[in-house]
């Protein structure tokens, strides 16, 4: 429920609507707006007072109408923050018209390759260095990642690259680890809905990348975000990563692109597209990611590694240095004509 004020409304009024609120034992949001203020209340509303609530509301001075919320989410939507949401991780702005591009390996295998790495990053124009150091894999005998030596060596290395750093983590106890070495929290699409884990990375307040589960609706993704915003973590961004394909043969995942026009309309948190894992292929890498940035994407994470044939994990899919630099090339002309930069 949102309480929308009228223009002349003045300072008591506000607050008398507050109390009222807070009165039911329901929180009150302040959505300060660019004429009007409105008062949100986004915890659930018990159904039995809803209409009576609404009724009061409506009744107080100063108020011009009471609206219903129409998405079970509630703090990611635009209902109740308008504005596109833009934050600010050393130096980095996400959410405005700057496209931020984080690229590296799928996952940091040793410092040589991470150094690397970093260079090709820091050359092609990227802003974000990403690394797995806990790997999610579908085989217990797959390369489970270095674990706290990888994260290690993508903080050195990232400090020196003057990148910002990005790395998954998959359980709630390690989050402090983790956001002890690296800028943003990656959690990972098997993860969308470990609440225990979206409870501790809300708590955090580090910056979050959620990356849609394969199977997750578009109502699952954003409700799962709520968990960090109720957490009071407003840092987050949404990535949606490719779903679960019709079939296998050609590519990994089906990178759905209309997730991005449809994010961007309802939620106010900004949007990351991973053509990476949406294709697991790396020739079709640079048709999703420019596509992905034609539909409205606020950014992109890319798999690259030095020598994808020998990556420890989805190699098929990260492309080579020089193809990260051929591809932003042509991103920065995109860029121009959709009115962002890179
Ligand atoms: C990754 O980014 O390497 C990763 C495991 O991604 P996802 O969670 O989208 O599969
Ligand atoms: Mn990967």
């Amino acid at each position: 429920m949102i309480v929308v004020m009228s223009v002349s409304a003045s300072e008591a009024e506000i607050e008398q609507v507050v109390s009222a609120i807070e009165a039911k034992s329901l929180k009150a949001l302040m959505m300060p707006g660019g004429e009007r203020v409105a008062i949100g209340i986004p915890s659930a509303i018990p159904p039995e007072i809803r209409e009576g609530l609404a009724q009061e509301l409506g009744a107080l001075s100063g108020v011009d109408h009471v609206a219903h919320v129409s998405r079970p989410y509630k703090l990611v939507s635009r209902e109740f923050h308008r504005a596109d949401t833009t934050f600010e991780v050393r130096g980095v702005l996400f959410g405005g018209s700057r496209l931020h591009i984080m690229a590296g390996p799928c996952a940091v295998e040793s410092y040589e390759q991470m150094s690397e790495a970093a260079r090709a990053v820091k050359e092609a124009g990227a802003t974000v260095l990403r690394g797995g150091a806990f790997k999610p894999r579908t085989s217990p005998y797959s390369f489970q990642g270095l674990q706290e030596e990888g994260l290690k060596i993508l903080k050195q290395v990232g400090v020196d690259a003057g990148l910002v750093t990005i790395s998954e983590v998959m359980q709630p106890d390690l989050v402090e680890l983790v956001g002890s070495y690296v800028d943003i929290l990656q959690i990972g699409a098997r993860n969308m809905q470990n609440f225990p884990l979206l409870v501790e990375a809300g708590r955090s307040g580090l910056p979050v990348m959620l990356k849609r589960g394969p199977s997750a609706t578009i109502d699952e993704f954003l409700l799962a975000a709520e968990y960090l915003l109720h957490h009071d973590n407003h840092q987050v961004l949404l990535c949606e990563r490719g779903v679960h394909p019709l079939d296998r043969a050609y590519t990994r995942n089906t990178l759905d692109i209309n997730a991005v026009p449809v994010l961007k309309e309802v939620s106010h948190l900004p949007v990351i597209v991973d053509p990476s894992h949406g294709a697991g292929v790396s020739r079709y890498v640079p048709a999703l990611a420019l596509a992905a940035v034609a539909a409205g994407a606020d950014g992109l994470m890319i798999e690259m590694h030095p020598h994808p044939k020998a990556a420890l994990s989805d190699g098929a899919q990260s492309l080579k240095p020089e193809q990260l630099q051929e591809l932003m090339q042509r991103l920065r002309r995109l860029a121009s004509v959709v009115g962002r930069d890179v």
